[in-house]
Order: C-alpha cells, then structure tokens, then sequence
C-alpha cells in the first residue's frame, strides 16, 4: 500500500489543478456509471471532514483551476463546500468550477455559492425537451434548467458551461434542433455536449441487453453530430475538443476559425475554454481527491477507491486512499502516447508531431483523415474527419 511519505507530489513543481469529488445524487439517472450514492444526506459532514483530512495529505500548492465534480456536488451544504475551499490555496485568476443539477436550486443558494469563491457553474442540462430528460431519468425539468441558467447569471456568474446530451433513443433530430435554438438564446460560455454512451452496469445498459431499448441509428447520429458542429460554427463558437465548444467574444469575432496562425489568435479564441479540462487533454499533472477521483503526478495515473468503508479506513491509517490496482506508471514512452492520443482531441490546437512519425502523418492526410498546419512555424497536425471524432468521442 502506497504511504504518505512515499508520495512525492511536494516534489512535483507542475501540478496546478485538483479535482473534488462529491458523490451524492438525488436520484440515479437511467444512463450513469459515475461513482455516486443517492440519498445519503447523512454521510455529507462525516464525508466533507475526510475530504479535508485527504487535502491535507498533500503540500499546499497555489491552484490554477479548481473543479468539484460528481455526482452533484451542488447538493452540498454552502457552508461546507467553503470548508474544503478554506484548505486550498489558490492564485488570483483561478478559475473554480462547481458541477450543479437544475434541480432545488435557489437564487440564495446560487448567491451563497458565487460568494464563497466558486466562479464558474458546470449546469448538467441534458436536454430542453420534458420527454427526453423523462426518458433518462432526469429530475428537472426544461423550465427549470432554464430558470436555473438565468438565475445564475443574476448571482453574478458570468462564466457558465453547460452539459448537453445527443443519440438518446427517443431524441429526433428537431428535439436536438430546438435544443439548440435554446442555447443560442442563453448564450453560455462554453457547451460540452456528448453522444449517450451504453455503459455496463447502468440501468440502460440492461435495458439494452433485454430489447427493451435499443441505439439510435448510426447515420442518425453522425447527422446529430453534423448538425451541432455547424450550429456552433454559425454562431460564433469555436469547437476546441470533440465535444467541446467555446463562445468567441465579440471583439474577436474576426479572427478566421479555420485560419488560425498565431498563437495569440487561438488563445483569444479558446478565452472561454474550460480550463481545468484543457489540462486534462494537454496531459498536465493533476490531483484528484475523494472518492474514485483519479490522479496524475510523480509519473503515476492512479484512482482513488469506490467505497465509503475503504476511504474511511485509508485516511486513519494515515494512507492516500488509493486503489493500487489502478496505478499506471507513465514513463516517457507512455507521455508521448498520450500527449498525442489525448492532444489530437483538441481539434484546434492539434498535436506536434516527429520526424519518425512522418510516413503514417502522411497516409493518414492522403486518406483524408488528419490535416496538416502550422502556427507560428510549429508543425501540427489534427483530425479532420467528423466521423472519426465521433467514434473517438463514443469510446471514452
Ligand atoms: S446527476 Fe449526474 S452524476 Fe448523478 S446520476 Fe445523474 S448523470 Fe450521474
């Protein structure tokens, strides 16, 4: 078992960004293999004090980006979400995100959050349309969503990310066409939006394996994804990842999206970009603490354990309640693996790449399926091909 003293992360100079896992949920939607427990209000204080005793385990570390994800974190007391905020550090642009249902959601709770320091929301919409969210086992419904949003913005969150969902069985394309229509209306900073994936486990999933449902028709789907790329593209959002998009403010309306090369340009252009995620897909070092919250540092990807008992019992033995068998080493093979596995997902940043990758650089741009570009002098390459990006996308 791995001890404090043989974690080495003080000695780590890069890691700027931690994740916080809240694993309680009102009710389990019908689609969600995440670690997360439902009604367990009981467990929220005696799990926010081994949160606290987790984060003191490591050094203190001055964070970039700081994300409680879940779960829904958002069912957590304010005050307790201000407590594990007390134990970190953090610098004066941080950007402090808070994942959040549109379900008994109240403009005081929303001031409260906005007032203990958290500045981004990550709204887990789903859909606008009443019958789709029924049909995954969502709790809100549209006018909540869309009340939540708005109330938000009057809390004084001028930074919200919204979660969409696209290829549910029963969504039609004009669903997915009014859902949109709504967004462009909100006007959000940044929208990530994923296919359903069929995970074991779910309830979907056994649905699935009984007939009782079956997958929305492939070409269906790749026109969905067609569909909401070229929404994006028409008004104003830059795709920067697969399934990510962020709003180009107005004064840099001008710059050409597919023309980028300067720096400059595709940093003003990704200015609303998640930027906790950006790192994750940039392969940078990151901490996760609580629950199943996996972790990168000192060469090593690790997760944390799934049970209370075992987080519990890990933290008062003094130990980093870590699942060893989940720990991966990364040498430098394996970093320059990922940097481009992960890399290629930023569509518009791209990945450089090597002399001695050249030969199958060029069968793959012959064949239509990565274009080749340069900013400021740099080589790069990234897909081009919205097909494969959506196979990608359905295998994560
Ligand atoms: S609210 Fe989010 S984390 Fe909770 S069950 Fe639904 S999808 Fe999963």
């Amino acid at each position: 078992m791995i001890e404090v003293k043989n974690i080495k992360a003080s000695k780590e100079k890069n890691i700027d960004a931690i994740y916080i896992h809240i694993p309680f949920c009102s009710k389990k939607c019908e689609y969600c293999d995440f670690c997360t427990f439902v009604r367990m209000e009981e467990e929220y204080r005696k799990y926010t004090d081994y949160l606290i005793k987790e984060i003191r385990m490591y050094p203190k570390i001055k964070y970039d980006t700081i994300y409680f994800g879940g779960g829904t974190p958002s069912l957590l007391p304010v005050e307790m979400i201000s407590e594990i905020l007390n134990e970190l550090d953090w610098s004066k642009n941080a950007e402090i995100t808070l994942e959040l249902n549109p379900t008994d959601m109240t403009f005081e709770k929303l001031k409260k959050i906005r007032e203990s320091g958290i500045n981004r929301l990550s709204i887990g919409i789903q859909s606008f349309q009443n019958h789709v969210l029924k049909f995954i086992g969502r709790q809100h419904s549209s006018e909540d969503a869309i009340n939540v949003y708005k109330m938000a913005r009057k809390a004084g969150f001028s930074n919200i990310t919204v979660d969409l969902m696209f290829g549910i069985p029963n969504q039609s394309l004009e669903d997915l066409q009014r859902d949109l229509d709504i967004l462009q209306g909100l006007k959000p900073e940044n929208v990530s939006i994923y296919s359903l994936i069929w995970e074991e486990g779910t309830v979907f999933w056994s649905k699935l394996q009984k007939g009782i449902l079956s997958e929305i028709d492939q070409d269906l789907e790749a026109e969905m994804y067609e569909k909401i790329i070229d929404f994006f593209e028409k008004n104003g959002y830059c795709q920067y990842e697969i399934s990510n998009f962020a709003r180009i403010d107005d004064k840099d309306k001008d710059i050409e999206i597919n023309k980028i090369k300067k720096f400059e340009d595709l940093r003003k252009m990704q200015k609303n970009a998640g930027r906790h995620n950006l790192k994750y897909w940039r392969n940078q070092k990151f901490i996760g603490v609580g629950m199943s919250a996996a972790s990168y540092f000192d060469d090593n990807r690790h997760s944390n354990v799934r049970t209370f008992k075992k987080y519990y019992n890990l933290i008062d033995d003094e130990k980093f309640p870590i699942d060893e068998n989940t720990i991966e080493k990364i040498d430098d093979f394996e970093k320059e693996k990922l940097k481009k596995m992960l890399g290629l997902r930023l569509i518009e940043e791209g990945v450089n790449y090597s002399e001695k990758d050249a030969k199958k650089v060029e069968k793959l741009i012959k064949n239509g399926l990565i274009e080749e570009f340069f900013i400021e002098k740099n080589e790069k390459i990234k897909f081009k091909n919205k097909k494969i990006l959506l196979k990608i996308m359905k295998k994560e």
